[in-house]
C-alpha cells in the first residue's frame, strides 16, 4: 500500500479546501531539542506551507517549567489566527503531559490526545481523531480492504496510535483484539488477523509465521537506526501478506496528510461550516 502517493493526492485536494477556506492556522510547540521531534516538526511545517497552512512555530527550552508551557497553551487557545495546537511529544520530565493536553481548546486539538476527544472517538462520535490511525483508515479504504466483519488485530495500544486505531476499526464494524506487551503467545492472536496493525516500535516484531495468508499488514513502526529507517514487520512478510505498507513511505507521509487534515477539519469547526458539540 502507498502512502507517498496516496498522502499526495490527499495534500492536493487538502491544499484546494485550503485555499476555499481563506486561511487555516497550525500551531506546533515543541519542547527541547530532541532530534526525532525536531525531524517531525520541520516535516509537519514543510508539509503545512506546501497546501496553504500557515504553520506557527513556538519553541521552549528543555528546562521550561510546566506552567510556562500551560501559559503557552492558553495563548494559543485564545488566538484566533490558530486554529490547531499540536504539542510534540515526548516532553521533558518536569511536566505533565495529560495536564497539557487536557489544557488545548477541544475545538483545536488536531492530534486527538484531550480527554474529550479522546471520549468522543471512544463514544463513535469522532470530532478530531489521532493523525496516525487515521491514515490508516484511510490507506484501507483506499485499497478496499473489506473492515467490517473481518478480524483485526491491533498490536499495541498507546493513546496516539494503538488504541485508536482500535476504536476506529471497531467503529468500522471490524472485530478488534488489542495485543500489548503483556499478551502472552502473540502470534496465536497476529495469526487469526485479516488486518494486522503493528504499532510497537521493535523492528522485526511481526514476521512471516505470525501472518495469515491473504492479511493485510500496516506496519506503523518506526526505528531509527545507523542503516535507515526500519518498521516493525520483518521483510519476509511480504511473502504471505496480500496487502503491505513500506517503511519509510507507508504510514509516515499518510500521518502527516491526516494531521493536516485535522487543521482544515478543526479550521471548519471554528468557522461554524462544520458543527463541533457543545461542551
Ligand atoms: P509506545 O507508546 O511506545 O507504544 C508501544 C506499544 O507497543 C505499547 O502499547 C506496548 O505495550 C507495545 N509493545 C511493546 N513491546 C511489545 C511486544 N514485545 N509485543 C507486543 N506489544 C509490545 O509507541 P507509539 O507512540 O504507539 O508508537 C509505536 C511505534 O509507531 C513507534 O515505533 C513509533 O515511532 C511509531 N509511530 C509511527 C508513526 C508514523 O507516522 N508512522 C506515528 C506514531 C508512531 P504496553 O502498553 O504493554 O507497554
Amino acid at each position: 500500500m502507498d502512502g507517498a502517493a496516496l498522502a499526495a493526492r490527499l495534500r492536493r485536494e487538502i491544499k484546494e479546501e485550503v485555499a476555499e477556506l481563506g486561511r487555516v492556522g497550525l500551531a506546533t510547540v515543541l519542547v527541547g531539542d530532541d532530534a526525532a521531534s525536531e525531524v517531525y516538526i520541520r516535516h509537519k511545517h514543510r508539509a503545512s506551507d506546501e497546501v496553504g497552512i500557515e504553520a506557527i512555530d513556538r519553541r521552549l527550552p528543555a528546562s521550561t517549567p510546566e506552567d510556562e508551557l500551560i501559559e503557552l497553551v492558553e495563548e494559543l487557545n485564545e488566538d484566533d489566527v490558530v486554529d490547531g495546537i499540536l504539542v510534540q511529544t515526548p516532553l521533558p520530565d518536569q511536566i505533565d503531559e495529560a495536564r497539557v493536553m487536557r489544557t488545548i481548546d477541544p475545538i483545536k486539538d488536531v492530534d486527538g490526545l484531550h480527554p474529550f476527544s479522546a471520549g468522543q472517538l471512544y463514544l463513535g462520535r469522532q470530532t478530531l481523531v489521532p493523525a496516525t490511525p487515521l491514515g490508516v483508515m484511510h490507506l484501507l479504504n483506499e485499497y478496499r480492504i473489506p473492515i467490517a466483519g473481518s478480524r483485526a488485530v491491533v498490536v499495541g495500544r498507546s493513546p496516539l496510535v494503538g488504541k485508536p486505531m482500535s476504536m476506529l476499526l471497531l467503529q468500522a464494524n471490524a472485530t478488534v483484539t488489542i495485543c500489548h506487551s503483556r499478551t502472552q503467545e502473540l502470534a496465536r492472536h497476529t495469526l487469526d488477523a485479516d488486518i494486522l496493525v503493528a504499532a510497537v516500535g521493535l523492528p522485526g516484531v511481526i514476521t512471516a509465521d505470525m501472518v495469515k495468508q491473504g492479511a493485510a499488514v500496516v506496519d506503523v513502526g518506526i526505528t531509527r537506526t545507523e542503516g535507515g529507517l526500519l518498521g516493525d514487520v520483518s521483510a519476509d512478510v511480504a511473502e504471505v501478506a496480500a496487502f503491505l505498507t513500506p517503511v519509510p513511505g507507508g504510514v509516515g507521509p499518510m500521518t502527516i496528510a491526516a494531521l493536516l487534515g485535522n487543521a482544515v477539519r478543526a479550521a471548519r469547526f471554528r468557522s461554524g461550516s462544520l458543527a463541533f458539540p457543545r461542551i
